[in-house]
Formats: C-alpha cells, sequence, structure tokens
C-alpha cells in the first residue's frame, strides 16, 4: 500500500496547489518515478484513480508517469552503473562500497491545469474601450 500514501500526499498537494494559483481543473499531470522507488505503475494508477474522483480539481486529470532510471556509484573504482542490473555490488570491481546516485525519487514534473484567472481579465477588459472617446 506505499502507493496509495503517495497518491495520498501527491493529491494533497495539488489541491494545495490549486488552491494557491487558483486552479480550476487540472488537465494531466507528469510524475517522474524512479526505477527503485518502490513504486508499482499498474497500482499507482488504480490509486490514483480512486481519489481523483475525491478532489473535484482533479477529476479530469490523466496521470502520465516517467520511469528515471537508477544509477549507482561505485566508490571502490568510481565507475557508474545501472543498479537493477547488477544491484549493491560494483560490476566492474566488486565492491560494496556503492551508493545510489538517483532512481529513488517520485517527483511532479509537470502539471497542465486551467486557471480561473484567464477568464476574469477577459470579462474585466470588455465593455471599459469606449467610454473615454464620447
Ligand atoms: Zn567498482
Amino acid at each position: 500500500m506505499h502507493e496509495m500514501g503517495v497518491v495520498i500526499h501527491l493529491a494533497k498537494t495539488l489541491d494545495k496547489l490549486a488552491e494557491e494559483q487558483h486552479i480550476t481543473r487540472i488537465g494531466s499531470v507528469t510524475l517522474s518515478v524512479g526505477e527503485v522507488s518502490g513504486i508499482v505503475n499498474d497500482l499507482f494508477v488504480d490509486a490514483w484513480n480512486y481519489f481523483r474522483k475525491k478532489h473535484p480539481v482533479l477529476n479530469d486529470a490523466e496521470l502520465k508517469m516517467e520511469t528515471i532510471p537508477a544509477y549507482t556509484h561505485c566508490d571502490g573504482c568510481g565507475s557508474k552503473y545501472e543498479t537493477v542490473k547488477h544491484g549493491k555490488i560494483c560490476p566492474n570491481c566488486g565492491s560494496k562500497e556503492t551508493w545510489l546516485i538517483q532512481g529513488n525519487e517520485c517527483i511532479i514534473k509537470e502539471i497542465e491545469a486551467e486557471t480561473a484567472d484567464e477568464e476574469l481579465i477577459n470579462q474585466e477588459d470588455k465593455g471599459e474601450e469606449n467610454a473615454g472617446d464620447l
């Protein structure tokens, strides 16, 4: 149920953002998810579809997910290798002194949204043009 927690957090973040930015509708959300973040995309989409119905601003929001490849750095030989293929032991020198460079994150990369402000601005502009000329 790791995905559920992340989705709840995501929905709260987007709700707050919508309030601050006067967003009326979110069209899509692009998430960058690390290969070794432990998030299973299918479970995540299920959780998302459940939660977006509870948040009016997210009702139509499409979830797009991009994968961030995981890389590990080896302190033994200074090389960089693919984490998923080789795990915590360096394939070049066999050292266990390794650490993850990237691939454990889950970040909001992009949001497509509509705001109420645009409509307001357009409405205010109308009707004032002729007042000074007459
Ligand atoms: Zn190494």
